[in-house]
């Protein structure tokens, strides 16, 4: 067995044709930069997410900081955030030179905890820091809680933004990822769940304003050209030919999100007895970025990994460390009081399957059966 922990070449082969004939497009008009295919996408975008603004951009970390930027999040100012997730969230506020406050996680959905949050408030005060925003992660594809969310916000005069860098196509009681905070940044790196064929991302907002703002700041802060200097700004646009990819490779995620969701209920059914599966919050459902399990505390996670490996099949480990803990953050405040222990022991459990919509039912049957095996083995020497 040789599996890749994502199959991208499988999903290339499906669509080969009308990727090559409308990156010859490209190549033939010759507008790399802002060319049609990238009104068109963003139009594409604006429907298939149900919302009235997509801004499409340089990468899911750009995304993020123009809306940061947006808002004028600054010095002085903090952000609270997941320290379970990719170092992009907090690396965003940091760069504006804003605080961010780092916050737990819930143990089951791997995303923020409120109770966690009301403690970060706290720290806020202590620190004379002034609370802005919740940067809401919704980790390995799944919607974080918005409806508590959305309820804690509101109390503090705090606006959210949502990080669905992964979870683009889930929802939460039917609404889509992309309507779930002020603003929604995603991204289009080609491991996310629909990925283009380099970097890209997006901004998802019903809010005029932010949108208008957020397209200034894409092209150098321009006004009402590029030459008007009205703000300052970054290049932060997406290519045209990434554009002409994603219109096409939209045109089949229906069908993959099904497809993945199917992976997803295999992985469920064959390993919930041996592993702790992930679980959904009420009215969510995932894009299933990544398929993450957590493995007993009385089993060597190291050894199962290893012994996968040998089998052929390859895991990840996200996160290994949270980001409190990281050299880059470690003297950036935390929530009040706490420990922040449920991301800690997290990181000591987690382990991320292959996960890709095009694995077989054969493939999945091989690896849920190779990793009951490698189980059954580690109980016996544990005897
Ligand atoms: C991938 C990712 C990002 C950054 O996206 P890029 O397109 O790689 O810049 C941000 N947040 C999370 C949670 C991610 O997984």
């Amino acid at each position: 067995m040789n599996i890749p922990f994502i199959d991208l070449k499988a999903q290339q082969q499906q669509i080969a044709p009308q990727i090559d004939r409308a990156i010859k497009k490209v190549l033939d008009h010759g507008k790399y930069i802002m060319g049609p295919e990238i009104f068109e996408f963003e139009q594409d975008l604006e429907k298939f997410c149900n919302v009235k603004y997509a801004i499409t951009c340089s990468s899911g970390t750009d995304a993020l900081l123009m809306i940061l930027m947006a808002k004028n999040i600054t010095y002085g100012d903090c952000v609270f955030v997941p320290n379970f997730t990719f170092t992009a969230t907090p690396e965003v506020i940091a760069l504006l030179g804003a605080t961010p406050i780092f916050v737990d996680v819930d143990a089951e959905s791997f995303n923020i905890d409120i109770e966690s949050l009301e403690q970060a408030i706290e720290t806020a005060k202590i620190k004379k820091l002034n609370p802005k925003a919740i940067i809401a992660v919704d980790l390995f594809g799944q919607p974080a809680n918005y409806q508590r969310l959305k309820q804690f916000a509101a109390q503090h005069d705090l606006w959210i933004l949502a990080d669905a860098a992964q979870s683009f196509g889930a929802t939460l009681h039917h609404q889509k990822v992309g309507q779930m905070g002020l603003a929604t940044a995603t991204s289009f790196f080609p491991a996310k769940p629909l990925g283009c064929y380099g970097d890209g991302g997006a901004i998802l907002t019903d809010d005029e304003e932010l949108a208008e703002c957020v397209r200034s700041i894409r092209i150098h802060g321009k006004g009402s050209h590029k030459y008007d200097n009205i703000r300052i700004g970054l290049n932060a646009r997406m290519d045209t030919i990434q554009a002409a990819i994603l219109i096409e490779k939209l045109k089949i995620f229906p069908c993959e999100l099904i497809a993945r969701q199917k992976v997803a209920s295999f992985y469920e059914n064959a390993l919930t007895t041996i592993v702790k599966t992930p679980r959904l919050i009420e009215g969510a459902t995932s894009s299933w970025a990544q398929y993450t399990i957590k493995i007993p505390s009385n089993f060597e996670r190291h050894n199962i990994i290893n012994d996968l490996k040998a089998q052929g099949i390859p895991t990840m480990v996200y996160y290994q460390k949270p980001l409190h803990l990281q050299t880059a953050y470690k003297n950036f405040p935390t929530a009040f009081g706490a420990r922040l222990s449920v991301s800690e022991t997290l990181c000591n459990q987690v382990l991320s399957l292959p996960m890709c919509p095009y694995l077989s039912n054969k493939t999945v049957g091989m690896i849920t059966e190779t990793l009951h095996q490698i189980i059954e083995k580690q109980k016996a020497i544990a005897k």
